[in-house]
């Protein structure tokens, strides 16, 4: 098998990183190495954050419809490229093609497209006093800002934090993960074609343990758009906020779904609470990893919902019909099957799933788990109180609304939750209790790009979409300007 070699991108050309070594880019399904990024180092990050700072008063001066017109120029040749995106994409993570084909490219083609139209559009305030005094609000670039993704959703997450940025006049260090670095490579080297001005979009690959702290406290960088883990962002915060640098952190969950017995819960429901917790091999943030119902339907929601997770197919992600492809790497393979194990420990029953799956063929060597659910643990275990980020569900009966919100609530995380009932004052009162920055209520990762995204407590700070991105990569400044007195 041919190994690609991928080449940072600085100053709007490919460079190779100074001190020439590279990073193993694993094919998660088969274990074997397709790729190979940079190992950068702080030098190259320096070179980086150089360029980003040399481009950043002409971009900042660029008509916001340029900006505009190039993001969405941007997308369009993503999108004549869709299927070689979705191709690397499912190839580098792991996950289904049908599912980076159908999700993850459309939705970093969306998001470039959104913050094209959505800069064209933004206004600031204006606050009169009386007498005639007037107060406006100019939102003016930062400079130059990181932008650090995560593997899950490579692409997506990668394109989450660039167009907001680029759009809002800001020029762009962007980190992707070195566990799947290779669709944010595809994307720089079409930045040019897009009309990027050289040194607008920087790429450094490389692990975050070597050049992130060396990033996210260079004296270039304005302000720091993380998404990771929460261990990670609890470091980059560290670093930032003694700089009182701007950061933007984006981090784990260990979401609930709460299903009520008044909800209606058909097929098409069902299918939606499987997904909660599957798709994507559950490595989403949104995944639920906690499924609550409520007791008096428990045995038979359990029934059907066991057979529904049973139905799901593990396997080759390149087949039409697998549901689950390969877990991200070999150490997140051993960390999942960990995870099981101490549910077990704990006096877990493992209702379904919970072993490692060998597909055979080209897959015989990749790193699959079957979905798997396990019930009969307290809120208080490990296994309900840890992001386990894989195909691992617990199923955990609840008797009222004031039990389903008290353990809904019982972790350190507060990203997201999704909520089943047909009663409307429930929905309401529910929501407003559960301790997230996100609730669904009879649906799940619906998303509208406009809507503040983002969690409490260990899940993070601050919120991206829309227009809180835009605010996150500008600065406020007011303007007061006094009406003179008329001349007596
Ligand atoms: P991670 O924290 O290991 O890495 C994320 C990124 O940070 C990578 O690019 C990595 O190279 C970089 N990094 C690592 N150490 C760094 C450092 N010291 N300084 C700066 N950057 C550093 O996370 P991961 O394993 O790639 O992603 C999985 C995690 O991301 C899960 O916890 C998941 O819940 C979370 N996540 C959150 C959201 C959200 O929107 N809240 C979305 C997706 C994923």
């Amino acid at each position: 098998m041919s190994i690609t070699t991928l080449a940072n991108l600085i100053g709007g050309h490919a460079r190779a990183p100074r001190e020439g070594a590279h990073l193993d880019v694993f094919e998660p399904a088969t274990g074997l190495v397709f790729a190979r990024c940079p190992a950068s180092t702080a030098a190259d990050v320096d070179d980086a954050v150089a360029a980003a700072n040399n481009a950043a008063p002409a971009w900042a001066a660029t008509p916001l419809d340029v900006r505009a017109a190039i993001l969405h120029r941007f997308a369009d040749l993503v999108e004549g490229e869709l299927e070689s995106f979705a191709a690397a994409e499912s190839k580098d993570n792991g996950k289904p093609l049908s599912l980076a084909r159908n999700l993850d490219i459309p939705r970093a083609m969306a998001n470039l497209r959104f913050f094209a139209a959505a800069i064209t559009q933004w206004s600031s305030e204006a606050h009169p006093m009386p007498g005639g005094t007037l107060n406006y609000t100019l939102r003016q670039p930062l400079g130059a800002v990181a932008c650090i993704s995560p593997w899950n959703l490579p692409l997506y997450l990668f394109t989450w934090k660039i167009a907001p940025a680029l759009a809002a006049g800001n020029t762009v260090v962007a980190k992707p993960s070195e566990v799947t670095p290779f669709t944010a490579w595809m994307l720089g080297e079409l930045a040019a074609k897009a009309g990027l001005p050289d040194g607008v979009l920087n790429i450094v690959h490389g692990h975050g343990a070597d050049i992130g702290d060396h990033l996210v406290g260079h004296p270039g960088i304005k302000a720091v758009s993380f998404t990771g883990s929460t261990r990670t962002g609890r470091s980059i915060a560290a670093i930032t906020a003694p700089l009182f640098r701007k950061t933007s952190l984006e981090l784990g969950g260990k979401n609930a779904t709460i299903v009520f017995d008044d909800a209606r819960i058909d097929d098409a429901r069902l299918d939606t609470i499987v997904r909660s917790g599957f798709a994507n091999q559950g490595e989403i943030c949104l995944c639920s990893s906690r499924l609550l119902v409520q007791r008096s339907i428990y045995d038979s929601f359990r029934q059907r919902y066991l057979e529904r997770v049973r139905a799901l197919t593990v396997g080759d992600p390149l087949h039409g019909d697998t549901d689950l492809g390969a877990l991200v790497s070999a150490a997140h393979y051993g960390k999942v099957n960990d995870a099981i194990a101490t549910a077990r420990a704990e006096g877990g029953t493992v209702a379904c799933g919970g072993n490692a799956v060998h597909p055979g063929g080209r897959c015989a060597q990749g790193w699959f788990i079957e979905p798997t659910v396990i019930e009969g643990l307290g809120a208080d275990t490990a296994t309900n109180r840890q992001e386990i980020f894989g195909p691992v569900v617990t199923l955990i009966p609840f008797e009222d609304e004031a039990d389903a919100i008290a353990l809904a609530n019982a972790v350190d995380y507060g990203l997201a939750a999704s909520l089943w009932t047909d009663d409307l004052s429930r929905a309401h009162r529910v929501s407003t209790q559960l301790a997230t920055g996100i609730v669904w209520v009879n649906c799940w990762m619906l998303r509208d790009l406009r809507t503040p995204f983002g969690g409490v407590r260990q899940s993070g700070l601050g919120r991206e979409g829309g227009v809180e991105a835009l605010r996150f990569f500008s600065e406020a400044k007011n303007i007061c300007i006094a009406m003179e007195s008329p001349q007596a």
